[in-house]
Protein backbone atom coordinates (compact mmCIF):
# COMPACT_ATOMS: atom_id res chain seq x y z
CA UNK A 1 0.00 0.00 0.00
CA UNK A 2 1.01 3.46 -0.91
CA UNK A 3 2.31 5.58 2.01
CA UNK A 4 0.04 8.40 1.59
CA UNK A 5 -3.00 5.63 1.79
CA UNK A 6 -1.48 4.19 4.71
CA UNK A 7 -1.55 7.86 6.62
CA UNK A 8 -5.47 8.04 5.20
CA UNK A 9 -6.38 4.93 6.78
CA UNK A 10 -4.93 5.27 10.01
CA UNK A 11 -6.23 8.90 10.33
CA UNK A 12 -9.57 7.10 9.52
CA UNK A 13 -9.18 4.66 12.02
CA UNK A 14 -8.02 7.15 14.89
CA UNK A 15 -11.08 8.97 14.04
CA UNK A 16 -13.28 6.42 14.71
CA UNK A 17 -11.64 5.45 17.68
CA UNK A 18 -11.73 8.93 18.59
CA UNK A 19 -15.68 8.32 18.22
CA UNK A 20 -15.69 5.21 19.98
CA UNK A 21 -13.67 6.93 22.73
CA UNK A 22 -16.50 10.01 22.56
CA UNK A 23 -19.51 7.73 23.00
CA UNK A 24 -17.57 5.95 25.82
CA UNK A 25 -16.65 9.28 27.57
CA UNK A 26 -20.24 9.88 27.39
CA UNK A 27 -21.21 6.53 28.66
CA UNK A 28 -19.06 7.21 31.57
CA UNK A 29 -20.58 10.51 32.25
CA UNK A 30 -24.09 9.33 32.17
CA UNK A 31 -22.96 6.88 34.52
CA UNK A 32 -21.45 9.39 36.84
CA UNK A 33 -24.80 11.19 36.53
CA UNK A 34 -26.30 8.62 37.58
CA UNK A 35 -28.00 8.25 34.30
CA UNK A 36 -30.28 11.28 34.62
CA UNK A 37 -29.04 11.94 31.03
CA UNK A 38 -29.16 9.22 29.33
CA UNK A 39 -26.96 8.14 26.22
CA UNK A 40 -27.82 10.60 23.42
CA UNK A 41 -28.53 7.94 20.61
CA UNK A 42 -29.49 3.83 21.37
CA UNK A 43 -26.32 2.81 20.31
CA UNK A 44 -24.93 4.93 23.29
CA UNK A 45 -27.87 3.42 25.47
CA UNK A 46 -27.16 -0.45 24.07
CA UNK A 47 -23.36 -0.25 24.69
CA UNK A 48 -24.89 0.64 28.68
CA UNK A 49 -26.59 -2.19 28.71
CA UNK A 50 -23.78 -4.44 27.62
CA UNK A 51 -21.41 -2.83 29.54
CA UNK A 52 -23.83 -3.21 32.65
CA UNK A 53 -24.39 -7.07 32.01
CA UNK A 54 -20.84 -7.69 31.65
CA UNK A 55 -20.16 -6.06 35.32
CA UNK A 56 -20.10 -8.71 38.45
CA UNK A 57 -21.93 -5.71 40.38
CA UNK A 58 -25.54 -4.22 39.38
CA UNK A 59 -27.05 -0.78 40.36
CA UNK A 60 -30.08 -1.96 38.03
CA UNK A 61 -31.94 -2.80 41.58
CA UNK A 62 -30.68 -0.64 43.98
CA UNK A 63 -32.37 1.87 45.57
CA UNK A 64 -31.45 5.33 47.20
CA UNK A 65 -31.63 5.15 50.87
CA UNK A 66 -29.00 4.43 54.27
CA UNK A 67 -26.79 1.82 52.18
CA UNK A 68 -25.11 4.89 50.07
CA UNK A 69 -21.81 3.74 50.84
CA UNK A 70 -22.01 0.66 49.31
CA UNK A 71 -23.97 1.78 46.56
CA UNK A 72 -21.10 4.10 45.77
CA UNK A 73 -18.49 1.23 46.60
CA UNK A 74 -20.75 -0.69 43.80
CA UNK A 75 -20.74 1.81 41.54
CA UNK A 76 -17.27 3.18 41.99
CA UNK A 77 -15.97 -1.00 40.94
CA UNK A 78 -18.55 -0.40 37.90
CA UNK A 79 -17.00 3.07 36.81
CA UNK A 80 -13.61 1.59 37.57
CA UNK A 81 -14.12 -1.18 35.00
CA UNK A 82 -15.73 1.27 32.90
CA UNK A 83 -12.90 3.23 33.14
CA UNK A 84 -10.63 0.44 32.29
CA UNK A 85 -12.19 -0.12 29.24
CA UNK A 86 -12.39 3.75 28.26
CA UNK A 87 -8.58 3.41 29.15
CA UNK A 88 -7.59 1.14 26.39
CA UNK A 89 -9.43 3.23 24.07
CA UNK A 90 -7.91 6.11 25.13
CA UNK A 91 -4.45 4.81 25.35
CA UNK A 92 -4.54 4.36 21.25
CA UNK A 93 -5.41 8.36 20.54
CA UNK A 94 -3.74 11.15 21.80
CA UNK A 95 -5.58 12.90 24.34
CA UNK A 96 -6.88 11.81 27.85
CA UNK A 97 -10.63 11.64 27.85
CA UNK A 98 -11.53 8.88 30.87
CA UNK A 99 -12.97 10.07 34.16
CA UNK A 100 -12.18 9.45 37.37
CA UNK A 101 -14.58 8.59 40.24
CA UNK A 102 -13.31 9.63 43.99
CA UNK A 103 -15.85 8.56 47.01
CA UNK A 104 -16.27 11.70 49.21
CA UNK A 105 -18.01 12.34 52.01
CA UNK A 106 -19.74 15.92 52.62
CA UNK A 107 -20.63 17.73 55.77
CA UNK A 108 -22.46 20.95 57.38
CA UNK A 109 -19.66 22.59 57.90
CA UNK A 110 -20.98 25.18 59.98
CA UNK A 111 -22.72 22.55 62.43
CA UNK A 112 -19.79 20.53 62.83
CA UNK A 113 -17.69 23.91 63.70
CA UNK A 114 -20.85 24.73 66.50
CA UNK A 115 -20.64 20.72 66.92
CA UNK A 116 -16.78 21.31 67.96
CA UNK A 117 -17.25 24.25 70.17
CA UNK A 118 -19.84 23.11 72.56
CA UNK A 119 -18.52 19.57 72.60
CA UNK A 120 -15.38 22.23 74.09
CA UNK A 121 -17.29 24.26 76.24
CA UNK A 122 -19.15 20.84 77.12
CA UNK A 123 -15.49 19.76 78.11
CA UNK A 124 -14.65 22.51 80.15
CA UNK A 125 -13.58 25.47 77.58
CA UNK A 126 -14.50 29.06 78.23
CA UNK A 127 -16.16 29.79 74.61
CA UNK A 128 -15.99 33.80 73.78
CA UNK A 129 -17.89 34.45 70.87
CA UNK A 130 -18.01 37.50 68.59
CA UNK A 131 -14.81 38.56 70.31
CA UNK A 132 -11.66 39.44 68.31
CA UNK A 133 -8.23 39.54 69.88
CA UNK A 134 -6.80 43.22 69.14
CA UNK A 135 -3.78 42.91 70.93
CA UNK A 136 -0.93 40.38 72.49
CA UNK A 137 0.01 40.89 76.29
CA UNK A 138 3.69 39.85 76.87
CA UNK A 139 6.08 39.67 79.60
CA UNK A 140 10.00 39.01 80.72
CA UNK A 141 10.52 35.02 81.31
CA UNK A 142 12.97 34.30 83.86
CA UNK A 143 15.61 34.99 80.98
CA UNK A 144 14.69 38.31 80.60
CA UNK A 145 12.58 37.29 76.87
CA UNK A 146 9.22 38.63 75.70
CA UNK A 147 6.77 35.54 75.68
CA UNK A 148 3.40 36.25 74.95
CA UNK A 149 1.33 36.24 78.07
CA UNK A 150 -2.20 36.44 76.96
CA UNK A 151 -4.33 38.91 74.72
CA UNK A 152 -6.25 42.31 74.70
CA UNK A 153 -9.89 41.02 73.08
CA UNK A 154 -12.74 43.64 72.04
CA UNK A 155 -16.39 42.48 71.87
CA UNK A 156 -17.66 42.75 68.56
CA UNK A 157 -21.35 43.36 69.27
CA UNK A 158 -20.81 45.49 72.64
CA UNK A 159 -17.34 47.43 72.01
CA UNK A 160 -16.30 45.84 75.17
CA UNK A 161 -13.04 45.52 75.57
CA UNK A 162 -11.04 43.30 78.27
CA UNK A 163 -7.73 41.30 78.93
CA UNK A 164 -7.49 37.51 79.10
CA UNK A 165 -4.02 36.33 80.88
CA UNK A 166 -2.85 32.57 79.38
CA UNK A 167 0.37 30.83 79.80
CA UNK A 168 0.03 30.14 76.22
CA UNK A 169 -1.76 31.11 73.25
CA UNK A 170 -2.58 29.48 70.14
CA UNK A 171 -3.23 31.30 66.71
CA UNK A 172 -5.62 29.46 64.82
CA UNK A 173 -7.15 32.06 62.53
CA UNK A 174 -7.30 30.94 59.22
CA UNK A 175 -6.72 33.12 56.23
CA UNK A 176 -6.07 36.37 59.20
CA UNK A 177 -3.33 33.76 60.32
CA UNK A 178 -0.49 36.58 59.52
CA UNK A 179 -2.76 39.46 60.89
CA UNK A 180 -1.63 38.36 64.29
CA UNK A 181 1.86 37.26 63.83
CA UNK A 182 2.33 40.92 63.23
CA UNK A 183 0.93 41.37 66.59
CA UNK A 184 3.79 39.11 68.08
CA UNK A 185 6.30 40.24 65.48
CA UNK A 186 5.80 43.48 62.95
CA UNK A 187 8.88 42.31 61.00
CA UNK A 188 7.67 38.28 60.89
CA UNK A 189 7.25 37.05 57.19
CA UNK A 190 3.96 36.88 55.14
CA UNK A 191 2.85 32.94 55.31
CA UNK A 192 -0.85 32.80 54.13
CA UNK A 193 -1.40 33.17 50.53
CA UNK A 194 -5.63 33.48 50.50
CA UNK A 195 -7.00 31.89 47.66
CA UNK A 196 -10.87 32.37 46.82
CA UNK A 197 -13.31 29.34 46.34
CA UNK A 198 -16.59 30.85 44.55
CA UNK A 199 -20.07 29.17 44.26
CA UNK A 200 -23.11 29.48 42.95
CA UNK A 201 -26.44 27.49 44.11
CA UNK A 202 -28.66 26.14 41.65
CA UNK A 203 -31.94 23.96 41.70
CA UNK A 204 -31.57 20.54 43.46
CA UNK A 205 -32.84 19.36 39.37
CA UNK A 206 -29.06 19.98 38.04
CA UNK A 207 -27.25 16.95 39.76
CA UNK A 208 -28.17 13.64 41.47
CA UNK A 209 -28.72 13.07 45.25
CA UNK A 210 -25.12 11.89 45.63
CA UNK A 211 -23.07 12.20 42.65
CA UNK A 212 -20.82 15.02 41.75
CA UNK A 213 -18.71 15.69 38.89
CA UNK A 214 -14.97 17.51 39.34
CA UNK A 215 -13.42 19.04 35.85
CA UNK A 216 -9.87 20.24 36.59
CA UNK A 217 -9.44 21.20 33.48
CA UNK A 218 -11.98 23.84 32.34
CA UNK A 219 -11.19 26.18 29.39
CA UNK A 220 -9.01 28.57 31.13
CA UNK A 221 -7.25 25.70 33.52
CA UNK A 222 -9.43 26.15 36.75
CA UNK A 223 -10.86 23.74 38.91
CA UNK A 224 -14.40 23.25 38.20
CA UNK A 225 -17.00 21.05 40.37
CA UNK A 226 -21.18 20.68 40.04
CA UNK A 227 -22.01 18.59 43.63
CA UNK A 228 -25.61 17.97 45.38
CA UNK A 229 -25.14 19.35 48.76
CA UNK A 230 -27.96 19.91 51.35
CA UNK A 231 -30.65 18.75 48.42
CA UNK A 232 -29.57 21.67 45.83
CA UNK A 233 -26.31 21.78 43.63
CA UNK A 234 -23.33 23.95 44.01
CA UNK A 235 -21.02 24.55 41.19
CA UNK A 236 -17.89 26.37 41.99
CA UNK A 237 -14.16 26.67 41.35
CA UNK A 238 -11.64 26.96 43.32
CA UNK A 239 -8.03 28.93 43.82
CA UNK A 240 -8.16 32.48 42.78
CA UNK A 241 -5.71 34.74 44.95
CA UNK A 242 -7.55 36.99 47.24
CA UNK A 243 -7.29 39.70 49.73
CA UNK A 244 -8.30 38.87 53.52
CA UNK A 245 -12.18 39.86 54.27
CA UNK A 246 -14.34 38.97 56.60
CA UNK A 247 -16.64 39.21 53.47
CA UNK A 248 -15.43 38.10 50.61
CA UNK A 249 -18.30 37.98 47.41
CA UNK A 250 -18.03 36.64 44.32
CA UNK A 251 -17.69 38.84 40.67
CA UNK A 252 -20.43 38.58 38.07
CA UNK A 253 -17.37 37.45 36.07
CA UNK A 254 -17.26 34.76 38.14
CA UNK A 255 -20.66 33.68 38.69
CA UNK A 256 -20.29 33.83 34.43
CA UNK A 257 -17.66 31.92 34.19
CA UNK A 258 -19.18 29.08 36.47
CA UNK A 259 -22.51 29.40 34.33
CA UNK A 260 -20.62 29.11 30.82
CA UNK A 261 -18.35 25.81 32.35
CA UNK A 262 -21.88 24.28 34.00
CA UNK A 263 -23.65 24.21 30.23
CA UNK A 264 -20.43 22.04 29.05
CA UNK A 265 -21.86 18.93 31.35
CA UNK A 266 -25.66 19.36 30.90
CA UNK A 267 -27.12 17.85 27.83
CA UNK A 268 -28.02 20.59 24.91
CA UNK A 269 -31.40 20.80 25.80
CA UNK A 270 -31.17 22.00 29.54
CA UNK A 271 -30.13 25.60 29.49
CA UNK A 272 -29.02 27.09 32.31
CA UNK A 273 -30.17 30.74 33.06
CA UNK A 274 -28.65 33.29 35.62
CA UNK A 275 -32.43 33.33 37.11
CA UNK A 276 -31.42 29.86 38.02
CA UNK A 277 -28.62 31.20 40.53
CA UNK A 278 -30.32 31.27 43.96
CA UNK A 279 -27.49 31.99 46.12
CA UNK A 280 -23.70 33.36 45.17
CA UNK A 281 -20.80 32.94 48.28
CA UNK A 282 -17.45 32.73 48.16
CA UNK A 283 -14.66 31.51 50.89
CA UNK A 284 -10.98 31.81 51.38
CA UNK A 285 -9.19 29.47 51.16
CA UNK A 286 -5.64 29.30 53.86
CA UNK A 287 -2.86 28.07 52.02
CA UNK A 288 0.41 28.37 53.77
CA UNK A 289 3.87 28.86 53.07
CA UNK A 290 5.93 27.26 56.08
CA UNK A 291 7.48 29.76 57.52
CA UNK A 292 9.82 27.17 59.35
CA UNK A 293 11.58 26.41 55.91
CA UNK A 294 12.38 29.55 55.01
CA UNK A 295 10.35 32.18 52.63
CA UNK A 296 11.26 30.91 49.29
CA UNK A 297 9.86 27.54 49.49
CA UNK A 298 6.57 26.59 47.66
CA UNK A 299 3.13 26.19 48.80
CA UNK A 300 2.84 23.97 51.97
CA UNK A 301 0.83 21.21 50.78
CA UNK A 302 -0.81 20.31 54.34
CA UNK A 303 -0.79 22.61 57.48
CA UNK A 304 2.56 24.20 59.32
CA UNK A 305 2.86 24.59 62.68
CA UNK A 306 5.05 27.32 63.75
CA UNK A 307 6.34 28.73 67.54
CA UNK A 308 7.76 31.80 67.28
CA UNK A 309 10.43 33.14 69.73
CA UNK A 310 8.41 34.87 71.63
CA UNK A 311 5.98 31.71 72.37
CA UNK A 312 3.37 32.28 70.12
CA UNK A 313 1.99 28.86 68.60
CA UNK A 314 0.70 28.94 65.00
CA UNK A 315 -1.45 26.23 63.48
CA UNK A 316 -2.09 27.64 59.31
CA UNK A 317 -3.27 26.01 56.28
CA UNK A 318 -4.48 22.47 56.65
CA UNK A 319 -8.12 21.17 55.76
CA UNK A 320 -11.58 20.16 57.43
CA UNK A 321 -10.47 16.12 57.25
CA UNK A 322 -7.45 16.80 59.30
CA UNK A 323 -8.37 19.32 62.01
CA UNK A 324 -8.24 16.91 65.02
CA UNK A 325 -4.61 16.01 63.72
CA UNK A 326 -3.66 19.71 63.50
CA UNK A 327 -5.45 20.71 67.10
CA UNK A 328 -3.50 17.72 68.77
CA UNK A 329 0.32 19.16 67.20
CA UNK A 330 -0.77 22.51 68.60
CA UNK A 331 -2.12 21.42 71.87
CA UNK A 332 0.92 19.20 72.17
CA UNK A 333 3.24 22.18 71.04
CA UNK A 334 1.86 24.54 73.26
CA UNK A 335 1.95 22.07 76.39
CA UNK A 336 6.08 21.76 75.51
CA UNK A 337 7.23 25.29 74.55
CA UNK A 338 4.91 26.67 77.61
CA UNK A 339 5.93 23.73 80.11
CA UNK A 340 1.94 23.54 80.76
CA UNK A 341 1.05 20.43 82.95
CA UNK A 342 -1.59 18.98 81.67
CA UNK A 343 -3.85 16.05 83.67
CA UNK A 344 -3.46 13.79 80.28
CA UNK A 345 -2.24 12.78 76.88
CA UNK A 346 -4.73 14.27 73.96
CA UNK A 347 -7.87 12.54 73.90
CA UNK A 348 -9.27 13.51 70.55
CA UNK A 349 -8.88 10.01 69.30
CA UNK A 350 -12.50 8.67 69.56
CA UNK A 351 -13.63 11.86 70.97
CA UNK A 352 -17.61 11.89 70.10
CA UNK A 353 -18.61 15.28 68.89
CA UNK A 354 -22.04 16.49 70.65
CA UNK A 355 -25.17 14.83 69.16
CA UNK A 356 -23.33 11.57 67.98
CA UNK A 357 -23.85 9.33 70.92
CA UNK A 358 -27.80 8.51 70.30
CA UNK A 359 -27.50 9.30 66.25
CA UNK A 360 -28.26 6.04 63.98
CA UNK A 361 -29.89 6.47 60.27
CA UNK A 362 -32.86 5.84 61.30
CA UNK A 363 -33.17 7.98 64.28
CA UNK A 364 -35.42 10.57 62.31
CA UNK A 365 -38.31 8.08 62.47
CA UNK A 366 -38.53 8.56 66.37
CA UNK A 367 -38.91 11.99 65.49
CA UNK A 368 -41.39 11.37 63.22
CA UNK A 369 -43.60 9.11 65.84
CA UNK A 370 -42.64 10.35 68.93
CA UNK A 371 -43.34 14.38 67.92
CA UNK A 372 -45.70 13.97 65.13
CA UNK A 373 -43.20 16.06 63.25
CA UNK A 374 -43.25 15.38 59.24
CA UNK A 375 -40.64 13.17 57.87
CA UNK A 376 -38.47 15.64 55.30
CA UNK A 377 -38.02 18.24 58.91
CA UNK A 378 -37.13 14.84 61.09
CA UNK A 379 -34.62 13.72 58.42
CA UNK A 380 -33.17 17.34 58.50
CA UNK A 381 -33.22 17.63 62.53
CA UNK A 382 -31.27 14.06 62.73
CA UNK A 383 -28.73 14.94 60.07
CA UNK A 384 -27.92 18.22 61.40
CA UNK A 385 -27.97 17.80 65.38
CA UNK A 386 -27.91 14.48 65.69
CA UNK A 387 -28.84 13.16 69.00
CA UNK A 388 -29.94 16.89 69.96
CA UNK A 389 -33.15 16.79 67.49
CA UNK A 390 -35.05 15.63 70.46
CA UNK A 391 -34.21 18.64 72.29
CA UNK A 392 -34.61 21.07 69.15
CA UNK A 393 -38.19 19.39 68.80
CA UNK A 394 -39.25 20.16 72.54
CA UNK A 395 -39.19 23.68 71.41
CA UNK A 396 -41.29 23.13 68.41
CA UNK A 397 -44.63 24.18 68.60
CA UNK A 398 -47.79 23.20 67.40
CA UNK A 399 -48.97 24.01 63.41
CA UNK A 400 -52.63 23.89 64.32
CA UNK A 401 -52.70 20.93 61.17
CA UNK A 402 -53.72 17.07 61.82
CA UNK A 403 -50.08 16.23 60.27
CA UNK A 404 -47.63 17.26 61.08
CA UNK A 405 -48.60 17.85 64.41
CA UNK A 406 -45.48 20.61 65.20
CA UNK A 407 -42.61 22.14 63.65
CA UNK A 408 -43.74 24.70 62.02
CA UNK A 409 -41.64 25.82 58.95
CA UNK A 410 -39.69 28.95 58.19
CA UNK A 411 -40.60 28.86 54.77
CA UNK A 412 -42.19 26.16 53.01
CA UNK A 413 -39.67 25.24 50.51
CA UNK A 414 -36.87 24.45 52.94
CA UNK A 415 -37.36 22.01 55.99
CA UNK A 416 -35.84 24.60 58.49
CA UNK A 417 -38.38 24.82 61.23
CA UNK A 418 -39.26 28.45 63.62
CA UNK A 419 -37.77 25.44 66.50
CA UNK A 420 -34.71 26.22 65.47
CA UNK A 421 -34.24 29.44 65.60
CA UNK A 422 -35.27 29.35 69.42
CA UNK A 423 -32.30 26.63 69.81
CA UNK A 424 -29.89 28.54 67.97
CA UNK A 425 -29.72 31.46 70.79
CA UNK A 426 -29.31 28.91 73.17
CA UNK A 427 -26.27 27.57 70.90
CA UNK A 428 -24.69 31.24 71.24
CA UNK A 429 -26.28 33.13 68.05
CA UNK A 430 -26.27 36.39 68.73
CA UNK A 431 -27.76 38.06 64.87
CA UNK A 432 -29.65 36.98 62.51
CA UNK A 433 -26.59 36.55 60.60
CA UNK A 434 -25.99 33.72 62.32
CA UNK A 435 -29.00 32.16 62.47
CA UNK A 436 -29.48 32.69 58.43
CA UNK A 437 -25.90 31.90 57.75
CA UNK A 438 -24.11 29.41 60.12
CA UNK A 439 -27.05 27.71 62.29
CA UNK A 440 -29.76 26.82 58.87
CA UNK A 441 -27.38 27.62 55.58
CA UNK A 442 -31.07 29.54 53.65
CA UNK A 443 -28.60 32.12 53.37
CA UNK A 444 -26.39 29.78 51.73
CA UNK A 445 -29.06 27.94 49.63
CA UNK A 446 -31.32 30.80 48.87
CA UNK A 447 -31.40 34.58 49.12
CA UNK A 448 -34.47 35.14 48.05
CA UNK A 449 -36.03 32.68 50.42
CA UNK A 450 -33.83 33.70 53.30
CA UNK A 451 -35.63 37.71 52.84
CA UNK A 452 -39.26 35.90 53.06
CA UNK A 453 -37.71 34.35 56.23
CA UNK A 454 -36.16 36.78 57.65
CA UNK A 455 -39.17 38.90 59.54
CA UNK A 456 -40.26 35.56 61.12
CA UNK A 457 -36.25 34.76 62.33
CA UNK A 458 -36.22 38.21 63.75
CA UNK A 459 -39.40 38.24 65.66
CA UNK A 460 -38.08 34.62 67.27
CA UNK A 461 -34.96 36.15 68.26
CA UNK A 462 -36.71 39.58 69.59
CA UNK A 463 -38.81 37.35 71.89
CA UNK A 464 -35.66 35.11 73.27
CA UNK A 465 -33.46 38.07 73.44
CA UNK A 466 -35.37 40.78 74.62
CA UNK A 467 -34.84 42.98 71.54
CA UNK A 468 -36.77 46.46 71.60
CA UNK A 469 -38.13 47.44 67.90
CA UNK A 470 -34.93 49.42 66.85
CA UNK A 471 -32.91 46.52 67.55
CA UNK A 472 -35.00 44.40 65.45
CA UNK A 473 -34.55 47.11 62.78
CA UNK A 474 -31.18 47.57 62.72
CA UNK A 475 -30.27 43.79 62.85
CA UNK A 476 -32.77 43.48 59.72
CA UNK A 477 -30.97 46.34 58.02
CA UNK A 478 -27.23 44.82 58.57
CA UNK A 479 -28.70 41.43 57.64
CA UNK A 480 -30.00 43.80 54.19
C1 LIG B 1 -13.97 27.18 49.05
C2 LIG B 1 -13.38 26.24 50.05
C3 LIG B 1 -13.53 24.87 49.89
C4 LIG B 1 -12.97 23.98 50.81
N1 LIG B 1 -13.14 22.65 50.64
C5 LIG B 1 -12.66 21.80 51.55
C6 LIG B 1 -12.86 20.41 51.43
O1 LIG B 1 -13.48 19.97 50.46
N2 LIG B 1 -12.36 19.58 52.37
C7 LIG B 1 -11.67 20.06 53.43
O2 LIG B 1 -11.25 19.25 54.25
N3 LIG B 1 -11.45 21.36 53.59
C8 LIG B 1 -11.92 22.25 52.67
N4 LIG B 1 -11.70 23.58 52.80
C9 LIG B 1 -10.79 24.02 53.83
C10 LIG B 1 -11.43 24.28 55.13
O3 LIG B 1 -12.69 24.87 55.02
C11 LIG B 1 -10.44 25.22 55.78
O4 LIG B 1 -9.33 24.45 56.10
C12 LIG B 1 -10.97 25.81 57.00
O5 LIG B 1 -12.08 26.62 56.74
C13 LIG B 1 -9.91 26.68 57.63
O6 LIG B 1 -10.27 26.62 58.94
P1 LIG B 1 -9.61 27.56 59.97
O7 LIG B 1 -10.25 27.24 61.28
O8 LIG B 1 -8.12 27.47 59.87
O9 LIG B 1 -10.00 29.02 59.48
P2 LIG B 1 -11.42 29.71 59.47
O10 LIG B 1 -12.51 28.73 59.33
O11 LIG B 1 -11.32 30.82 58.47
O12 LIG B 1 -11.52 30.30 60.92
C14 LIG B 1 -10.69 31.35 61.35
C15 LIG B 1 -11.41 32.04 62.48
O13 LIG B 1 -10.53 32.97 63.09
C16 LIG B 1 -11.31 34.09 63.43
N5 LIG B 1 -10.43 35.27 63.60
C17 LIG B 1 -9.75 35.94 62.66
N6 LIG B 1 -9.08 36.96 63.21
C18 LIG B 1 -9.35 36.94 64.53
C19 LIG B 1 -8.95 37.75 65.64
N7 LIG B 1 -8.15 38.80 65.52
N8 LIG B 1 -9.42 37.42 66.87
C20 LIG B 1 -10.24 36.36 67.04
N9 LIG B 1 -10.64 35.54 66.03
C21 LIG B 1 -10.19 35.85 64.79
C22 LIG B 1 -12.27 34.27 62.27
O14 LIG B 1 -13.37 35.09 62.63
C23 LIG B 1 -12.64 32.83 62.01
O15 LIG B 1 -13.75 32.47 62.79
C24 LIG B 1 -12.25 24.49 51.91
C25 LIG B 1 -12.12 25.88 52.08
C26 LIG B 1 -12.68 26.74 51.16
C27 LIG B 1 -12.55 28.22 51.36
Amino acid sequence: MQPKEDEKKDKMKQKKKHNEMKEMYYICHSHMLLNQHEARNEASRVRIRELRQSLPYSDRNEKRGNNGLRMQINRLNQLVQIDRIAFQYNSKIEYSLHPVVVVERQHNDARMNLAIIITAARLGANVANHVAVTELLKKPDENGKEKVCGARVKDQISGKEWVIHAKSVINATGPFTDSIRKMDDQKCPVICQPSAGVHIVLPAYYSPDNMGLLDPATSDGRVIFFLPWQKMTIAGTTDRPCEVTHHPSPTEDEIQFILNEVKNYLTPEITVRRGDVMSVWSGIRPLVLNPNKGSTEALARNHVLHVSDSNLVTIAGGKWTTYRVMAKEAVDAAVETCKLNPNSECQTDGLLLEGASGWTPNMYIRLVQDYGLESEVAQHLANTYGDRAFTVAKHASLTGKRWPIIGRRLHEEYPYIEAEVRYAVHEYACTAVDVIARRLRLSFLNVQATEEALPSIISIMAEELNWSKSKQKVRRNVVQ
